[in-house]
């Protein structure tokens, strides 16, 4: 086997057909990458990356993580796992599985071949956190046995793993924390609030609270996630995160929901629903680390983000 010298790398993205996976596969190819993008379509779909299909560095495979992967690469961003709590709560095992058992399939290929390895991790692991805003030293509070665990536990499991096998098997780690990203690709059934409000504002239906819509998000844009999610793969050996991932800017559901409703032009009403259980009151990412490490801040707010991300789902979700 030869050893390619040149900046060109051969990436294997799994989760790659969802709607984050499908923009770094965007710009990876962009780089010049050779692309190798892995997917179950649970929640992805072809079409996110029907455009990529006839790129001669783009290779699609539809594969679970679930079992063994026996390929060559130099680089693993690690993402496949249903991200929106509709999703990732339809079939919970599947879920910490995927999570899991899909971790240890990838550490394992990242160990056989000395792979550098990206996790895409989440907020979800300072669960309903009582430090605000999180910084990465914050250990969380995480209920182990409630409807939202197969995800935060099997996320949180997956960083213990990446760290055992950092220690153990001196692999080159990379543990990203990605605070709620939202933007076009987004699955219009995803469940998750942006995409519910948006496709609920212009169909003109109510738009759904949970709760009273008091809780707080930080949205970041999907362009500004990637970029960061790219540096973070591209520092030192010695770095491994976990870092911080996201978008400071804090806003209540009640405060997204009447955005959407303005830039939308809508006349939809706003209809108040019980909030589901575990439901994090409040999150906003402290991205110092990031800031500091990457060199990188968001750059996209909120109202411009929407707006082109409402752009996205006039085309797709009201045909
Ligand atoms: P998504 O649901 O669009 O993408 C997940 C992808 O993984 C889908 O294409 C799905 O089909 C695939 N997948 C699921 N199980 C699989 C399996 N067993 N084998 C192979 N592929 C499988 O969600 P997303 O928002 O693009 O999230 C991508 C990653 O980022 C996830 O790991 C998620 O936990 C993480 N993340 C996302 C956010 C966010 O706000 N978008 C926040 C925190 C973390
Ligand atoms: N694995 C994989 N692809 C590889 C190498 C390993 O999917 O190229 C899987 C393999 O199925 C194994 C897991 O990764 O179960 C963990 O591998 P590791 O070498 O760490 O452990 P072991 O093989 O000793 O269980
Ligand atoms: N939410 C809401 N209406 C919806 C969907 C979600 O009020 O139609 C709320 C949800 O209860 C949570 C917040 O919006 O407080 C973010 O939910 P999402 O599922 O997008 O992400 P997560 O809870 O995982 O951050």
């Amino acid at each position: 086997m030869t050893t390619k010298t040149s900046i060109s790398k051969r990436i294997l993205v799994t989760g790659g057909a969802g709607f984050l996976g499908s923009h770094l596969c965007d710009r990876l190819i962009e780089q010049g990458h050779d692309v190798l993008c892995v997917d179950n379509f649970f929640t992805g779909s072809k079409r996110n990356v029907a455009h990529l299909l006839d790129h001669p560095r783009f290779e699609l495979m539809r594969h679970d993580v679930t079992f063994p992967l026996y390929v060559e690469v130099d680089e693993i961003y690690n993402l496949a796992c249903p991200a929106s709590p509709v999703h990732y709560q339809y079939d919970p095992v599947q879920t910490t599985k995927t999570s899991v058992h899909g971790a240890i399939n990838m550490l394992g290929l990242a160990k056989r071949v000395r792979a550098k390895i990206l996790q895409a991790s989440t907020s979800e692991v300072y669960g309903d956190p009582e430090v605000h805003p999180q910084p990465e030293s914050y250990w969380g509070k995480v209920n182990p046995i409630g409807i939202r665990s197969c995800y935060d536990e099997g996320k949180r499991c997956a960083e213990t793993l990446f760290f055992d096998y950092w220690r153990q098997h001196q692999l080159r780690i990379k543990v990203v924390r990605i605070f709620n990203t939202y933007g076009p690709r987004m699955h219009p059934n995803d469940g998750r609030v942006v995409s519910n409000f948006i496709v609920q504002a212009l169909r003109g239906e109510p738009i759904t609270i949970y709760g009273d819509g008091q809780q707080t998000r930080s949205f970041c844009f999907a362009d500004d996630l990637i970029e960061a999610m790219i540096r973070t793969m591209g520092t030192g050996d010695d770095f491994t995160g976990p870092i911080n991932i996201g978008n400071p800017g804090e806003f209540t559901m009640l405060e997204l929901a009447k955005l959407v409703i303005e830039l939308t032009g809508s006349s939809s009403k706003l209809k108040f629903m019980p909030l589901p259980a575990d439901d994090p009151k409040q999150r906003r990412p402290d991205i110092r680390l990031a800031e500091a490490t990457l060199n990188w801040k968001p750059g996209v707010p909120l109202r411009e983000g929407l707006s082109r991300t409402i752009e996205y789902f006039r085309k797709v979700a009201t045909s």
